[in-house]
């Protein structure tokens, strides 16, 4: 069986997503959700979408009636995921949603219960999660290649251009850089690491506070604390360019990814030298990947759920209470 699936917000990365798509051979692009006409017409003719797969955002809980759709995949702004996540479930559709999942645990929280309620899965974006290099450092680390794991650096961020974009709207994005690009280091020392934080520490830098207002955050430097006694240390920031690096460290050896989450090639080298797994198109390893784990119940190698990322929305609700407090924030062991 293929996996059926309509995009909602048809953007930039609903693009990107479609586009890969094309070369999956467990999913298949077959509907659209978008407030624009326009885009549904030229979506229709791009990927031979019947107009019965169609629909906006007024009508699109009829997709409930809809037996060729199995699952909406959210790629919408931030802010806008929580409801439409939980609509997409009362439907009774399966869900992925991109990255970040919502923009607080709370919500984060009331989208999980809402899945479950209806009986439907919810996945998220994490495309890394499906990549060979990332794999094989972590197939490594369990194999103690690197012995016991003592720190982990990761470092995200890009200069962001036009300062009317939803990026830098609190409304739609729920905070700024962190939630973008930040939460790439967070997501990466969780699964670099194979361990959660138990504290957070964090610091916040804003050189233009015209552009980056009240609560959306330009540069944030934030530490971890792992049940090991590992540490790890992150930088979150909308104002640098080429901060695309991470770095684990073990008492036996290292690894080192840079770019680490960019749409690749990834490049990355071990203290055994340079790590030699094929490009594949993160998207469509993602969308093979998220049918099996749908239609079959395939387990993936890191977690790619609800639960997976309610974990990082709960670092970044810590870290955002770290910057405002100054304090050491405690995260409850899970
Ligand atoms: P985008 O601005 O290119 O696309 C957003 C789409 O949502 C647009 O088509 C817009 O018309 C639509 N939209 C619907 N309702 C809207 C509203 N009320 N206000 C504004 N736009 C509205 O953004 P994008 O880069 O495609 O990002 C979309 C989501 O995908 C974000 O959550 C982002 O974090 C995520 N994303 C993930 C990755 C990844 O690698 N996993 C990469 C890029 C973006």
């Amino acid at each position: 069986p293929v996996l059926r699936v309509a995009l909602m917000g048809l953007g930039g990365y609903a693009n990107r997503v479609a586009d890969a798509m094309q070369a999956c051979t467990k999913a298949k692009l077959v509907g659209v959700i978008s407030g624009t006409p326009a885009k549904i017409k030229d979506w229709q003719s791009r990927f031979s979408i019947p107009d019965k797969n169609c629909y906006n955002y007024d009508n699109f809980d009829q997709i409930k009636n809809n037996k060729d759709i199995d699952v909406v995949y959210v790629t919408t702004p931030n802010a806008l995921h929580h409801d439409q996540v939980i609509r997409a479930a009362a439907a009774g559709k399966h869900v992925i949603c991109e990255k970040p999942m919502a923009v607080n645990a709370k919500e984060g929280q009331e989208m999980i219960d809402a899945c479950k309620k209806a009986k439907v899965k919810l996945l998220v974006g994490y495309r890394m999660h499906f990549e060979p290099k990332t794999l094989e450092i972590i197939r490594m680390r369990k194999n103690g290649d690197f012995g016991k794991i003592m720190f982990f650096q990761g470092q995200c961020g890009f200069t962001i251009g036009d300062p009317t974009q939803w990026r830098l709207n609190k409304q739609l994005a729920g905070g700024g850089a962190m939630m973008d690009i930040g939460i790439y280091a967070i997501n990466g020392a969780r699964y670099m690491t194979g361990e959660e934080p138990v504290w957070v520490t964090a610091q916040e830098t804003k050189t233009d506070p015209v552009k980056f207002k009240e609560g959306v955050d330009e540069t944030i430097q934030f530490q971890f604390g792992f049940p090991s006694g590992a540490v790890a240390s992150c930088l979150s920031t909308y104002n640098m360019n080429n901060l695309d690096r991470f770095f684990l460290d073990g008492q036996k050896g290292f690894a080192s990814l840079q770019p680490s989450t960019g749409y690749g090639p990834i490049r990355g080298y071990t203290n055994k030298g340079e790590l030699t797994q094929p490009h594949v198109t993160h998207q469509t390893v993602q969308m093979d990947e998220m049918a099996g784990i749908i239609l079959e119940g395939k387990q993936p190698i890191i977690p790619v759920d609800g639960e997976e990322a309610l974990k990082d929305l709960k670092i970044i609700d810590a870290i955002y209470l770290a910057v405002k407090t100054g304090q050491k924030v405690a995260l409850q062991p899970v």
